[in-house]
């Protein structure tokens, strides 16, 4: 008989999905000896034996991979046989490039699920009970390979029956690193906001009880601390808004299950399967009138973000049959990092929360939940957080290991290596040191996790960002090069690279706020790029959204009547008249003060942001006067139009492309004529859904006919969106719809958030670009 040895090298997230238990019964079935270890590169299998049963196994290898695991690559070898007789799990070994990923975070299996419910168990209602299909990874590990004593699961020893578990490579506990009991694992228990513990019998009952007395309730979960009420229950909601100074963002909502969701939303088909992922994201979906929710838990949108338990704690929670739905939203004050640590919890909620659900399975990273939402019938990614990261995103071509830092807003940094870019997970607003903190911690720890030395450190253009100062700082300490990305060049950069695409691309970036190259704020662009170009750092600016002033400038962002009232006074309208000032809901005086102050020029920066021309129309039509949260406006517009249709009604609204006046200067993207438009409706008496739904379509129109004079110039005919205005549904549609009408190939984000939780990744996409292609 012919003996076969191979080598196999398997890339990929291999690590803590139980690929090493697989492979084990794979090799024991084909009747193969050899071994499989973890190293720090994924794993490494040698299988001997018949010829045709290594075959099989190759070809089982990747055919039957377990449901978390993701092969990247396979490299086979053949190497002389040793003649061994039995298949071995070797110990990991730490050396060598780091490039496996940790697997993310994933929800508890059916079977863990069928335990956890089973009064026969021995895990009976245990919070924390796993498998190595399903429960905590990323956040519970501090560096790679993943094994238990590299994770927070280390100091707890395992008991005889969850040792003989891991060690049985036929159980489904074979070698899972967090597996635990009520024997040897954590526990939970109540704690009062002073430190004290509550005595209870059983902790989750008391803490059900105090929700359903409308409490709050501080709760430890995957990725931080909870802050949860009963979700039907509007006097615990507006509390629970109260101390959280959170007004007007909506609350995510929890439901019991699928059916539970469905009470409350309508669910489409795909947004169940998005629902029930092993990442559970929190999901948008339209709201169901009377279905019972606490109207401000999402107060002045159609849409509910909605999830569902992922954690056993969690379904230990709606196992009771009074529990139905409850807010549960990421314990922090507004835009701060969540709280992830006990004494952390304590000392920061302790005026929030009525008590707290501890337990002592420490957490190494702090993640929020992702949040999803359907763009037609695709996946959009909003929020990449918990279940997604440290998942690595795939570059279009090899990146020497380089930090690109992202922006302001909604930070998310990534590193990149070879032929995958790692985001981290969101990291909120780098306005403050608190938000910086969780940046360096995060950065710290997965720089740590891949062993990844940056080369380079990429940054906005913004000499203003907290982000780019510390990026120069950290830069200069490590002797490494800047490179500075455009905002809006990396938005487009992103999309191209999460597409593959490296040939030019006219990019519609439609976005709130970015430094322009001229020192403006820019954010309705269009932009011709390539990353395969001599500069990959250079793009054209072949047209934009025309500049308005915003008086007052960071306060026009706060309160749209100021852009309503740059936009209008751009568009040549008489702003004092009494019209505009009964529709700016404003004073007479502060009219005339604004005014004065745009002509001036005084305090009051040019912009072509599309998310202030949102901000101007929902001022105008809404009487959105006021915002509380970042783009509410824009949302509460294209939520006013949900149940409008889409058709590209009166071309009236459409914004028109004019030449710069010179050559060489980028076309301008006008609003007169959509204005005078908007306003005619109004003095009609139209509907504002329908003026919201023409101001869509209008938009769309003026920015497809756009690409279409770009397309004349250069002769492209793909078209890459990007920008937070991308979150849009309605106007990602509309112009999809519209350009592919156009015979345009048509390029959205999936993977990676169109806003700015994707700039990080557009910016490596770029510098990998200059640093690796040029001079080549
Ligand atoms: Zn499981
Ligand atoms: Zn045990």
């Amino acid at each position: 008989m012919l003996l076969r040895r191979e080598r196999h090298e398997v890339r990929g997230v291999v690590q803590g999905v139980g690929f090493r238990p697989f492979v084990y019964r794979l090799a024991l079935e084909e009747n193969l000896a050899g071994f499989i270890g973890n190293d720090t590169g994924g794993v490494t299998i040698e299988v001997e034996g018949p010829a045709e049963r290594v075959e099989a196994f190759r070809r089982r290898l990747e055919a039957e991979a377990p449901p978390l695991a993701r092969i990247d690559s396979i490299v086979v070898r053949e190497t002389p046989p040793r003649r061994e007789k039995e298949f071995r799990i070797i110990v990991s070994e730490a050396s060598g490039q780091v490039s496996t990923g940790i697997p993310a975070d994933a929800a508890t299996c059916a079977e863990c699920l069928r335990e956890l419910l089973d009064p026969n168990d021995r895990r009976y209602r245990y919070p924390f009970l796993n498998c190595t299909n399903c429960g905590p990874r990323y956040t519970i590990t501090r560096r790679i390979p993943y094994d238990r004593p590299q994770t927070s699961m280390a100091r707890f020893t395992m008991c005889a029956a969850c040792q003989a578990e891991y060690d049985d490579p036929a159980n489904r506990r074979f070698h899972a690193q967090p597996n635990a009991c009520p024997v040897c694992g954590p526990r939970v228990w109540l704690v009062a906001p002073d430190g004290t513990e509550i005595p209870s019998v059983d902790p989750v009952t008391a803490a059900i009880d105090r929700l359903m007395a409308g409490e709050i309730m501080a709760i430890k979960g995957i990725g931080g601390f909870h802050l949860a009420v009963d979700a039907t229950n509007e006097f615990a909601v507006m509390r629970l808004r109260d101390r959280k100074h959170r007004y007007g963002k909506p609350l995510a909502v929890m439901a019991r299950d699928l059916e539970a969701a469905r009470e409350l939303c309508v669910i489409t088909p795909q947004e169940e399967e998005l629902l029930l992922t092993v990442a559970r994201p929190i999901v948008l979906a339209l709201k169901r009138t009377g279905c019972g929710i606490a109207p401000s838990v999402a107060p002045g949108i159609p849409w509910l973000g909605v999830f569902l338990p992922y954690a056993p704690l969690q379904h230990l929670l709606f196992a009771d049959s009074r529990v139905r739905a409850l807010v549960m939203t990421s314990a922090n004050l507004s835009e701060e990092p969540i709280a992830i640590d006990n004494d952390e919890a304590l000392a920061r909620l302790r005026h929030i929360a009525d008590a707290f659900l501890m337990h002592d399975r420490e957490i190494l990273q702090r993640c929020d939940d992702s949040v999803m939402a359907l763009v037609d019938a695709s996946p959009q990614l909003i929020r990449r957080a918990r279940g997604f990261v440290p998942l690595g995103v795939p570059l279009p071509f090899d990146s020497p290991p380089l930090l690109a830092v992202g922006g302001h807003l909604k930070n998310v940094f990534t590193l990149a290596r070879g032929r995958f870019a790692y985001q981290s997970q969101h990291l909120g607003d780098l306005e403050n040191l608190t938000g910086l903190d969780f940046f360096r911690e995060a950065l710290e720890h997965l720089m740590h996790t891949f062993e990844i030395e940056p080369v380079a450190v990429v940054h906005d253009l913004h000499p203003g960002y907290l982000s780019t100062s510390w990026a120069k700082e950290w830069a200069a300490e490590r002797n490494l090069p800047l490179i500075a990305v455009q905002h809006h060049h990396a938005h487009i950069a992103a999309c191209m690279a999460e597409h593959g695409i490296e040939g030019p691309a006219i990019g519609l970036s439609l976005d709130g706020t970015g430094y322009g190259t001229d020192g403006r704020i820019w954010g309705g662009e269009v932009l011709i790029a390539q990353l395969d170009g001599p500069d990959p750092c250079h793009f054209d600016r072949f047209a934009h959204l025309d500049y308005v002033s915003m008086p007052g400038g960071e306060a026009a962002i706060r309160e749209p009547w100021r852009m309503a009232l740059g936009a209008l006074h751009a568009a040549g309208l008489d702003v004092e008249s009494p019209e505009v000032i009964s529709l700016l809901g404003a004073k007479p005086r502060e009219v005339r003060v604004l005014k004065r102050m745009i002509e001036r020029e005084l305090n009051t920066p040019l912009t072509s942001s599309c998310g202030r021309l949102f901000d101007a129309v929902a001022a105008v039509v809404l009487g959105r006067g006021v915002v509380d949260y970042e783009a509410q406006a824009a949302i509460e517009l294209e939520g006013c139009a949900v149940h409008e249709d889409d058709e590209m009604s009166r071309s009236e609204y459409a914004l028109e492309l004019w030449d710069g006046g010179e050559p060489g200067r980028p076309n301008v993207i006008r609003t007169n004529r959509m204005w005078k438009a908007l306003l005619s409706d109004l003095r009609c008496g139209e509907d504002p859904s329908r003026i919201a739904a023409r101001f869509h379509a209008g938009l769309a129109e003026g920015f497809i006919n756009a690409a279409a004079n770009a397309r004349i110039e250069s002769g492209i005919n793909c078209v890459a969106l990007s920008g937070g205005c991308m979150h849009n549904r309605r106007l990602a549609r509309l112009l999809q719809a519209g350009l592919e009408e156009e015979g345009f190939q048509v390029f959205e984000h999936r993977n990676v958030s169109p806003g700015d939780g994707g700039l990080s990744y557009g910016q490596a996409a770029v510098a990998a670009a200059k640093l690796t292609k040029v001079g080549q």
